[in-house]
């Protein structure tokens, strides 16, 4: 095998991510751009980069996406990334300024060195690499760059409208060695317009089991006894009583203590209320959905998690946001006829809120057998190809994976305080996709 990656190019692509993590690029709408200025800036940049490196470049107009490409041929392979991060959170958790990059101890440290612009980095150095070697793509390489993956994956919706699809290719934004199977994702609301004597809101994001859900009212005592009697943990302040579960991500609901549904359980006889019946005798403590949908799995990815992340009861109209999680091989459509139905027997009303279809490339498909070949032969590390609850942008286009860049031995930080990469791993990460590169692009 040869190395590609030499000490020029590892302190090169160290060079140009400095430069991208100096750009505060999380989601701050404004009147000139859609995502905001910062993403607007660091888009425009990092197309600066790759021209230097002798990349065709396109920016959209609108300011969703940019592109850069290099090499000709008939075929698309596509390196799917992101520019933009999450905002940088409580600062006094830093130790550094989260956009001010620095290398200390052997890691570099700033937002977005994990999540996702060192791995976009590590990625485009490995062509420029593979170039200076003299060797010649036998497909055109195109690096998408999306800049509202955090939020609502807008670019590349915007993208996948406007412009040219991949014939296969990889997200370099999740770990190593290679996600082959990401389960549908599908986020609904169930709602009953009907009155209610108290107000109550629960749950945060969709995209979390809710470890908190309150009552306050009249029937405090009779909800506290019910708990009492349920052995349900909660906190009890004044008028209120405070349900406690246990927080996990969405995909992982199973794993979880949901306060919603246990408030809801509590709650019982004192209140018909539609939606919290539903939440009682249908969803139950039970992650997989059962009621609703049987018994819902494949061998490629598990089985289906069925998550009650919020909880809306107003004067006049009570909201419940549901989080699907499908195995790979069902139908979404068979998804949605068993909650219409589901509802339709409960009285609610179903409506569709979010959908991101699954991603799956069979085992025995090149691509997959070709990184995971790399990978292994790279770390010796002889582990499966993975299958995720959770969603990078491989599933927005056909035959494309998740493919690092995350090593077993390195801690995730990403979203976090501090977040940041051992330099040995980022280095690591380049020649991985300098060899995959090779094999899946180069004439041979
Ligand atoms: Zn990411």
């Amino acid at each position: 095998m040869k190395t590609f990656i030499s000490e020029k190019h590892q302190n090169e692509a160290i060079a140009s991510l400095k430069t991208i993590l100096s750009y505060p690029s999380y989601l701050q709408e404004d009147d000139e751009t859609p995502f905001g200025k910062d993403i607007q800036a660091v888009l425009e940049k990092t197309l600066e980069i790759t021209e230097g490196l002798g990349f065709r470049t396109y920016i959209d107009p609108d300011g969703y996406y940019g592109y850069a490409e290099i090499g000709e041929g008939e075929e698309l392979f596509a390196v799917l990334c992101h520019l933009d991060v999450v905002p940088p959170g409580n600062l006094t958790l830093w130790d550094s300024k989260p956009f001010e990059p620095i290398i200390k101890d052997g890691y570099i440290i700033a937002r977005g060195t994990e999540d996702d612009k060192g791995p976009t980095m590590a990625a485009l150095y490995a062509v420029k690499a593979l170039l200076d070697a003299g060797e010649t793509l036998n497909k055109r390489v195109r690096f998408i760059f999306g800049v509202d993956e955090e939020n609502l994956w807008r670019c590349l919706g915007r993208y996948n409208e406007k412009e040219e699809k991949a014939t296969m290719g990889f997200a370099p934004d999740s770990t190593f060695p290679v996600t082959f199977a990401e389960k549908g994702l599908l986020q609904v609301k169930m709602r009953s317009q009907e009155t209610s004597a108290y107000t109550l809101k629960a749950g945060g994001a969709m995209n979390v089991v809710p470890e908190d859900a309150a009552y306050e009212g009249e029937w405090v005592e009779a909800i506290a006894a019910e708990l009492d009697q349920l052995g349900f943990k909660y906190e009890r302040n004044g008028n209120a009583v405070n349900v406690k579960g246990k927080s996990v991500h969405s995909k992982n609901a199973p794993d979880g203590i949901n306060a919603i549904v246990r408030l809801a359980k509590a709650i019982g006889a004192h209140d018909d209320n539609k939606v919290l019946a539903f939440l009682r005798d249908v969803v139950q403590e039970d992650a997989r959905g059962l009621a609703i949908f049987g018994e819902v799995q494949d061998e490629a990815s598990g089985m289906l998690t069925l998550n009650a992340a919020t909880l809306s009861i107003e004067e006049n109209e009570t909201v419940l946001g549901l989080d699907i999680r499908y195995p790979v091989t069902i139908e979404k459509d068979f998804i949605v006829e068993k909650l219409e139905t589901a509802a339709e027997k409960a009285g609610l009303i179903y409506e569709e809120y979010d959908f991101i279809a699954p991603l799956y490339v069979p085992l025995d498909h090149p691509l997959v057998e070709n990184l995971m070949a790399v990978y292994q032969e790279k770390t010796g590390d002889m582990s499966e190809a993975l299958v995720s609850g959770g969603a990078t942008f491989a599933r927005t286009m056909d035959n494309c994976v998740a493919f690092g860049a995350q090593l077993p031995q390195s801690e995730a930080t990403l979203h976090g305080p501090n977040e940041r990469v051992a330099l040995a791993d980022f280095y690591q990460s380049m020649d991985i996709y300098a060899e995959a590169l090779y094999r899946l692009t180069c004439e041979k």
